[in-house]
């Protein structure tokens, strides 16, 4: 195990404006081999306890800094991440798993969110002036804001809430996922050429740390990304603070396919919502529902899709896969697929993917499976797609909607209109037609039921990292 990443020194926390280690140490795995490649600082509680002083020194004059300056500060943070593109990708693509090409179109994706922000408003609202009393509604700053992301996205979750956080006011301290701490750490350290010292710190640990930062009576809000499970102990853990909060939690997507929609047309796209990112993708397609007549056409066109993919190392050129992120997800998805198995289900298609070390799963393609079974019911966060059947649309709604989640949904069809009115029925914080899932800076993005509460994206999302206070002035 080195303290270098392919020759690079291996980042620091960045706590105050500087780069420190720390007594613990974290070390991360390789998922393309199973072993880890870089040990990194795990920070402490004290180290904890720093970083929000730092914060809370830093949050007065970040707040007073008038927001175009605090934009054009942002402005610089995105340009020295885009600067570093190159070396930020292949940390990400080592640490995560996922190719290349795709490392870099994720950081660029989270830069083009970061500089929308920095592109919005926060005009205090008028909402009364004349003779008697001027009343002003102002967007305040929350104070110190922990943003605390999951693995699958690293660069893009962070820079969702950096972005947003810092024009808001707020001084950001962020924690990574123990699995892929590496390139957040990095953009930590990058920062510290164009933003106050304490404005952005990163902090790398594990779940003890995320737990000691939603209690934390110094920090203000937790913008989480991640499991449904920690999302719920995030809302208990903040109570006592009365911690505002951003939740972007699991989602189990589904997509209806309705009866006039040509396999052949939209095979590659629905293949795309599904296997993206390695199947995990929070708002990815995660149950398709075909109409039950025509489920060997879309079996034979997706698998013909699937049969195109390569599965293998991300710096290898002409790799459209990587493996599953870590140990536990990979045993995850496999036990789902056993599971299934055993009740009924059938592998359709069943691609290769490397042999020997590494997280290495097949794109796999079931049918069969019956609803109550987990693989269904359940995230599955991986390279596997079941394949559903209904006999009306009706039916097919219901069943979409029977679930505690409610992230992402699509419907596809020749006919645009009857999609949008089917897609109107359906109970998900983004409803799709005839793609899925699609992101982008003018729109929000969140979910209903357990997938979670509030928005990331669009001056919604901003608004996120602000209170509201009136100013009323009696003439
Ligand atoms: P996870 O919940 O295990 O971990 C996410 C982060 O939370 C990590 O940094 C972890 O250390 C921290 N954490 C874990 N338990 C905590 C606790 N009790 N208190 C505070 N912090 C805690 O999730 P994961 O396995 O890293 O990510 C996969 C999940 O993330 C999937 O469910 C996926 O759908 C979801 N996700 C959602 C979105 C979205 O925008 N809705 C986006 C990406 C991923």
């Amino acid at each position: 195990m080195t303290r270098t990443v392919h020759g690079l020194s291996a980042p620091q926390l960045t706590i105050d404006g500087e780069g420190v280690g720390s007594v613990q140490r974290l070390a991360v795995v390789d998922p393309a081999t199973a072993e880890p490649f870089v040990e990194v600082p795990a920070a402490t509680p004290e180290q904890l306890d720093r970083a929000v002083a730092a914060a809370r020194a830093a949050a007065p004059s970040w707040r007073e800094t008038p927001l175009a300056q605090r934009r054009e500060r942002v402005r610089a943070f995105a340009a020295v991440v885009r600067e570093n593109v190159d070396e930020l990708a292949r940390l990400l693509t080592l640490e995560q798993g996922k190719p290349l090409s795709r490392a870099r179109g994720e950081i660029g994706s989270g830069l083009a969110y970061v500089e929308a922000f920095a592109r919005m408003e926060l005009a205090p609202e008028v909402l009364k002036d004349d003779a008697s009393e001027y009343i002003e509604l102002q967007r305040v700053p929350l104070g110190v804001v922990a943003a605390i992301t999951a693995w699958n996205y690293p660069q893009l979750l962070s820079l969702w809430k950096i972005g947003p956080a810092l024009v808001a006011g707020n001084p950001v301290i962020v924690k990574p996922s123990p699995y892929t701490p590496v390139s957040t750490l990095r953009v930590g350290e990058l920062a510290q050429e164009v933003l106050p010292r304490g404005v952005l710190q990163v902090l790398a640990g594990g779940d003890d740390l995320g737990r000691a930062v939603s209690i934390h009576s110094g920090i203000d809000k937790v913008s989480f990304t991640g499991s449904s499970r920690a999302g719920k102990a995030i809302m208990a853990a903040g109570a006592d603070t009365m911690k505002r909060l951003t939740l972007e939690l699991g989602g189990n997507d589904a997509g209806i396919v309705l009866p006039d929609a040509d396999p052949g047309a939209i095979a590659a796209d629905l293949y795309a919502g599904g296997m993206s990112n390695c199947g995990q993708v929070c708002a990815g397609l995660k149950r398709l529902y075909v109409p039950a007549g025509r489920a060997g056409e879309y079996a034979d066109a997706l698998a013909a899709v699937a049969a195109k993919v390569v599965v293998g190392n991300g710096f290898t050129d002409g790799v459209d896969m990587g493996p599953v992120q870590n140990a536990p997800q990979l045993q995850r998805v496999r036990g789902l697929l056993a599971d299934a198995l055993d009740r009924g289900g059938e592998v359709y298609f069943r691609g290769d993917a490397p042999d020997g070390p590494g997280y290495w799963h097949p794109v796999t393609l079931v049918r069969g499976v019956p609803d109550g079974v987990p693989l269904v019911d359940e995230e599955q966060f991986g390279p596997v797609l079941p394949l559903l059947t209904y006999d009306d649309v009706d039916d097919a709604v219901r069943r979409a909607n029977a679930s505690p989640y409610g992230l992402g949904a699509s419907v596809w069809s020749a006919d645009v209109d009857a999609a949008t009115a089917v897609a109107r029925r359906l109970e998900a914080g983004s409803v799709w037609v005839n793609q899925h899932p699609m992101l982008s800076p003018e729109a929000p993005f969140g979910g209903l039921k357990q997938s979670g509460i509030g928005v990331e994206s669009s001056p919604l999302g901003l608004l996120a990292y602000t209170d509201i206070s009136v100013l009323r002035v009696k003439r």
